[in-house]
C-alpha cells in the first residue's frame, strides 16, 4: 500500500496519529481538535440542500448520461450532439476509456491499473440507545467497520443509523451481522456504492499521474474525488471547485 494518502496536505482531514498521541490515547481520552469536530447540518434534514443552493440560478442539465466525448476543432462534442469550449470531467478516471477513443496504449494501461473499493451500507432502525455521532468497530467477528448515527444528526432525532462495510456484501449476510449488535433492530434499506474509496496500492501514484497527464495533454480537465482519483471529502471538493472556477475565469474571461 502507498503511504501517499497520509502525507498529502490536500486530504486535510485525516487524523495522522503521532507516537505520542497514540500513547496518550491509551491512557486518557485526549481532546480531538480536528477541523470537523463541530459541524452544521441543514435544517431541512437533507444534506443535498447545501449543494443544491450552490447551484441555484446556474444552468445545469441533470439526468443526462455522457456516453462519448470527442474533441473536434478545439471544442468538445458530447454524445455527438452537444458542443462545449471547456470540459470538466467528474466521471471516475477508470471509466474514461469507455468515453474517449484513441487513448494511446501506455495511457490506457495506466487507466486500467486504477483500483477502487466499493462500500455497502445498511440503514437500520435502532432501539434509540446510541449516544455517539459515529463509531468504529475494530472487531473481525463483526461484519461492519463503522456505524454512523444518522438519527442523531437530523431534527428531531430519529431511531436509525447506518452501518458500513468495505466491498460488495450481500444484504442477507449483513442482516445476520446486525443480530450481533443489540441496539440494531431492523434493516430498513440497503445500498452498494460502486466507486466509494480510491485504492492506494503501489500502482496508485504512477497510474493516477499518467492518466491525468494524458487528459491534461488533450485539454480535458478532470476534477473531484474520482476525477482526480483522490480521497477528497466534500469540503475539499468544494474548495478545489472554487479554486478551479477562479483559474478558469482568469484564463478565459
Ligand atoms: C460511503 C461514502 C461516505 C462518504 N462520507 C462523507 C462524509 O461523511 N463527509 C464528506 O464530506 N464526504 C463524504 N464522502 C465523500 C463525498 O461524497 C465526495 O467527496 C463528494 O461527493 C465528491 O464530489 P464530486 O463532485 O467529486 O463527485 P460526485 O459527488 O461523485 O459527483 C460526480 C457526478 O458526476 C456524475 N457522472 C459521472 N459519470 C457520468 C457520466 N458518464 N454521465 C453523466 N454524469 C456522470 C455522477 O452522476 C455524479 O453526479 C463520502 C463518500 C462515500 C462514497
Amino acid at each position: 500500500m502507498d503511504s501517499v494518502w497520509i502525507e498529502d496536505e490536500k486530504q486535510m482531514k485525516l487524523p495522522v496519529p503521532t507516537k505520542r498521541g497514540f500513547y496518550d490515547a491509551l491512557l486518557n481520552r485526549p481532546n480531538d481538535n480536528m477541523v470537523h469536530k463541530n459541524f452544521y447540518y441543514p435544517k431541512t434534514n437533507n444534506q443535498n440542500t447545501f449543494i443544491e443552493a450552490i447551484g441555484d440560478g446556474v444552468k445545469i442539465i441533470t439526468n443526462y448520461n455522457v456516453d462519448s466525448i470527442v474533441k473536434e476543432n478545439n471544442s468538445w462534442v458530447i454524445n455527438g450532439e452537444k458542443r462545449y469550449d471547456i470540459l470538466i470531467n467528474t466521471t471516475p478516471l477508470d471509466l474514461m476509456p469507455n468515453l474517449l477513443s484513441n487513448i494511446p496504449a501506455d495511457a490506457l494501461s495506466a487507466f486500467k491499473k486504477l483500483k477502487f473499493n466499493r462500500v455497502t451500507n445498511i440503514l437500520w432502525e435502532t432501539d434509540g440507545s446510541l449516544n455517539f455521532t459515529w463509531g468504529y468497530i475494530p472487531d473481525p467477528k463483526i461484519g461492519f467497520h463503522r456505524i454512523s448515527n444518522t438519527g442523531s444528526i437530523v431534527q428531531p432525532n430519529g431511531k436509525f443509523c447506518t452501518t458500513e462495510v468495505i466491498g460488495n456484501v450481500p444484504y442477507e449476510k449483513l442482516a445476520q451481522e446486525g443480530k450481533k449488535i443489540p441496539f440494531l433492530k431492523n434493516p430498513i434499506d440497503y445500498n452498494v456504492t460502486e466507486h466509494a474509496y480510491v485504492h492506494f496500492d503501489l500502482n496508485y501514484t504512477k497510474s493516477k499521474q499518467k492518466s491525468i497527464s494524458y487528459l491534461n495533454s488533450i485539454g480535458l480537465i478532470s476534477h473531484g474525488r474520482f476525477g482526480e482519483w483522490e480521497y477528497y471529502n466534500m469540503d475539499v471538493c468544494i474548495k478545489r471547485s472554487i479554486d478551479l472556477a477562479k483559474r478558469l475565469k482568469d484564463e478565459y474571461l
